[in-house]
Parts: C-alpha cells; structure tokens; sequence
C-alpha cells in the first residue's frame, strides 16, 4: 500500500469549495502548494470507535486506497495521495470537472445511439480493465460516471466511488448485500457468490435507461424493485423504445441475464456488434437509431431530485445521531442547514441501504 501521510493535509494542499457529498464526507476542490494544481479531496470520516454509529472503519477505506492504487486507466479516476489523521482519511484524486455524464446528455437536444455508444464504449474499457485486475466495483450507476471535461468536441468518462469495490481472489468467496437497488444484480439481492459479472448487469440496466429513459426494473418502493430484478420482471415498451435499434436491445438482453456466467463480459461487448458493427447495413440502423431524450430529461430530472431528498434524509438521519451523541449545545452548525421538514421514512430494506457492510452498525 502506498504511503499514506500522516501530516495535516493542508500544509500541502489548500482546501477549497465542495464537490460533492458521500454517505460519509464531502469532496472538495483542492489546489497542491507546491505545484499549483487543482486535485479532489475525499474526506471521509472514520469511526471512532468499534461501537459508534458514525463514519467508516479505517480497513474499509484502505481497501478503497489499495484499489485504486491499482487501478491506472484513462477511464477511472487517479489517485494521487492519501492523508490520515485520527479522525478522517483525506484521499486526493484527480479532479473531474465536467460532471455526471447522464447531465450532459440531459442538456442535449438529441442523441444519436451512435453518439450514445461512444461514451458506453469508454465505460466498458475502464470496467473491462478493472476486470482484468479481477476488481469489481459493485457500485456502477449513473452517478458514478463522470465526465473530464464536458468542453471537449468528445468528452472523456471517469469511473468514479470504489468505495464498494472488491478485489476478488482466486478461491475466496465473495459475498454482499451493498449497492443501489435500481442497478443491482439478482445475484446480489439472493446474497449469492458475487463477480465480476455483477457489474455487467448494471451496465445493462445504464444502457436501457440511457436509451429510454426508463428503469427497467423500477418498482413503486424498493422491495418491489428488488422482487422485479429477483423475478427478471422487465421488457421493451414500444411507447420507449420505438427509436430503438435490435441491435440495441439484443445488447441489453445479453447482459439482462439472471445466471451471471452467461452474461457479457466488457471484452464481449466491445464487439458486439451495436457497439462495433461488422456490416454497413449494422452501421447504418445504428446511426439512424436515437435515444428517447424526451424521456431521458424526464428520468434525469427526477433522479435529480430524489438525490438530494435522499442527502437531506441522510443529513437529517445524521443529525439525530449527533443528538444521541452530543448535548443541543456542541450541535454541529452545517449539520442543521440539512434539516428539512420532509417525512422521515425509510422504505429501503435496511441492508441495502448501507453502502458498505462494514460500515453497518
Ligand atoms: P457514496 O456515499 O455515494 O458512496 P462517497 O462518499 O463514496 O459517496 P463519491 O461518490 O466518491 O463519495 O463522491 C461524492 C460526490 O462527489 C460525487 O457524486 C461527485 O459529485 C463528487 N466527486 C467525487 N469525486 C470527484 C472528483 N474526483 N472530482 C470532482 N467531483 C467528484
């Protein structure tokens, strides 16, 4: 494991505005001293002891360092330092600016599949070469696909939050009930043996959702969205996928697939023949073939919205537990902003909600 540094991090790094939030800390913009260039900070709060309710247990996070110090590709975000002190981890990592990709195409007028493949064909390369490090992320899902830089004539995916992600060893059965119900695999629901196949399944569940601007597997609660997954409850509606290639939807049945050895592997679909066409007839459908925007704004803007209805949840749920622990007075301030005056009720199965087992209390 690289050397992790146990000095105060902004003798290094000087600490700038907010990114973005976790389930444990923030991230923030950071410029290096020295050099004058501008990194991420992933602050994560560590628990601070065995029996509290709060942050991450330090081995987890050393899991996350271990993974991405491995993990060196054009696709997935870069690590560059790490800062540890008694009561957070600081991991600085390459700064991504352009946003979550699914935004970007949010604004966009059109988008032909063709265009759409482009981006898909990056996410598989940095899958794919997780896979080939036998890494699994366990964790793929619209927000955890970043855009470098959305300037560019053609923009460059990050892979980002190894937070759930597993080194599967030869050997060594791998099991866990973590992740986002919308894109998780029926393996993981049945907590059976996981692997790398798990990934592909939400791979398909991105793309049917980039193309229609629906969730195949969308319940009214998460119980009935893990009972659609568990029973392969999905299908193609016309109404969303009129402007669908076949090619397209022989893509996404591929990896749609309940027993995880007969999915697609990432090398697979980088040569499927949506993704690389082998005839100019094939070539043609697919340029002709556009995504349903009209939905896709739709489905972006609503998962807008439940993301921060679910950070004001978490904040809230956050901000009771600091009352169990601390007396009104010692009450954090930036805790208090999050308050809001929504019900407080939680329908996810409890173990699904904790995004990282060793996290769970
Ligand atoms: P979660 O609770 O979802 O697992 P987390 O605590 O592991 O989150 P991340 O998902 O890694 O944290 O980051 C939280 C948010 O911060 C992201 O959704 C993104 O908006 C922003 N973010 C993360 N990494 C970067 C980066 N390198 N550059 C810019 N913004 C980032």
């Amino acid at each position: 494991m690289a050397q992790i540094k146990l000095q105060n991090v902004e003798d290094y790094y000087e600490i700038g505005e907010v990114l973005g939030s976790g389930h444990f800390g923030q991230v923030r913009a950071v410029l290096e001293r020295a050099s004058g260039v501008r990194w991420a900070g992933k602050f994560l709060k560590l628990r601070r002891s065995a029996s509290s309710r709060l942050g991450l247990e330090r081995r987890s996070v050393e899991r996350e360092v271990e993974i991405l110090q491995s993990l060196q590709h054009a696709n997935i975000m870069a690590l560059r330092d790490v800062f540890e002190s008694r009561a957070e981890m600081v991991l600085i990592v390459e700064l991504i600016s352009g946003g979550e990709l699914f935004d970007f195409i949010a604004e966009k007028e059109s988008l032909s599949e063709e265009e759409a493949i482009e981006f898909l064909k990056q996410i598989l390369k940095g899958v794919g070469f997780m896979h080939t490090k036998k890494i699994a992320h366990f964790d793929l899902k619209p927000e955890n696909i970043m855009l470098a830089d959305k300037t560019m004539p053609h923009p460059h995916i990050k892979i980002i939050d190894f937070g759930l992600a597993h080194h599967l060893k030869q050997g060594e059965e791998y099991k866990s009930l973590s992740g986002t119900p919308q894109y998780i695999a029926p393996e993981v629901i049945n907590y059976e043996p996981l692997s790398e196949a798990a990934d592909m399944w939400s791979i398909g569940v991105i793309t049917y959702i980039l193309l229609s601007g629906l969730s195949p597997f969308q319940g009214d609660n998460d119980e009935e969205t893990l009972k659609n997954i568990v029973g392969m409850i999905y299908e193609f509606e016309e109404n969303y996928f009129n402007q669908t290639s076949i090619m397209a939807k022989d893509f996404i049945e591929k990896l749609l697939l309940k027993d995880p050895i007969e999915r697609m592997t990432a090398d697979e679909c980088l040569v499927h023949p949506w993704i690389k066409p082998l005839t100019r007839k094939q070539a043609a459908n697919r340029s002709r073939s556009s995504i349903n925007i009209k939905s896709f704004k739709k489905f972006n803007a609503k998962r807008k919205w439940k993301m921060s209805y679910n950070m004001v949840w978490a904040c809230n749920r956050l901000f009771r537990l600091q009352l169990q622990c601390k007396s009104r007075s010692q009450e954090d301030p930036e805790l208090r902003q999050c308050e809001s005056d929504q019900e407080d009720t939680e329908t996810k199965p409890a173990s699904l909600i904790r995004r990282r087992l060793s996290s769970s209390s």
